[in-house]
């Protein structure tokens, strides 16, 4: 059975992890972090010091995921989209959370000050959304509010309801 791959983004903090988690549970389909997928591969390529970060080797990255992105059926996590290839995903999902909101999730998360401030004004200036529709076919590329336990059920069940769609649409 052919199955879509799906490509969660938008900046820290948005939901991501907990979108991704839960409709894999419910879909069937792969969950991937890429974060985490670094992280165990050591797949970096230097380190930023000004962000107190490992630089993310996008080569080896896009490398490691060929085959299984090839398979299809994946749903792939990520703060960045620039540099995965169009031809991966068949939906982009960015998800949005208002700056309040979002302030007191990276609070929580101990984030420093100037880190908070940065991931704030990437979402302020909707950095992966640009970022998305640069990289991918506008009509594939969609908006998804993520502030309240109400968005996530919501997103889950069109998500779910968006993928058995494009399985009946893709079986012969
Ligand atoms: P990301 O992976 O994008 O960095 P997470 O999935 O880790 O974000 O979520 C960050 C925090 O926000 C977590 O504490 C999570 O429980 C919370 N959260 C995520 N989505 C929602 C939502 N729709 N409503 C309320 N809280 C949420
Ligand atoms: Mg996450």
């Amino acid at each position: 059975m052919l199955q879509p791959n799906i490509l969660l983004t938008g900046t820290p903090g948005v939901g991501k992890t907990t979108l991704g988690k839960e409709l894999a549970s419910r879909s069937g389909l792969k969950y991937i972090n890429v974060g985490d997928l670094a992280k165990e591969g050591h797949l970096y390529d230097g380190y930023d010091e000004e962000y107190d970060c490992p630089i993310l080797d996008e080569d080896r990255v896009v490398d490691e995921l060929e085959n299984q992105m090839k398979e299809g059926g994946v749903i792939v996590d990520y703060h960045g989209c620039d540099f995965f290839p169009e031809r991966w995903f068949h939906i982009v999902f960015v998800l949005r959370t208002d700056n309040n909101v979002l302030y007191k999730r990276l609070e929580t998360r101990g984030y420093n000050e100037k880190k908070l401030q940065d991931n704030i004004q990437c979402e302020i200036f909707q950095v992966l959304y640009e970022e998305a529709m640069a990289s991918y076919k506008e009509e594939i590329v969609h908006q998804l509010a993520s502030n309240k336990p109400e968005d996530l059920e919501n997103n889950i069940n069109q998500i779910l309801k968006w993928i058995e769609q494009w399985i009946k649409d893709h079986s012969s």
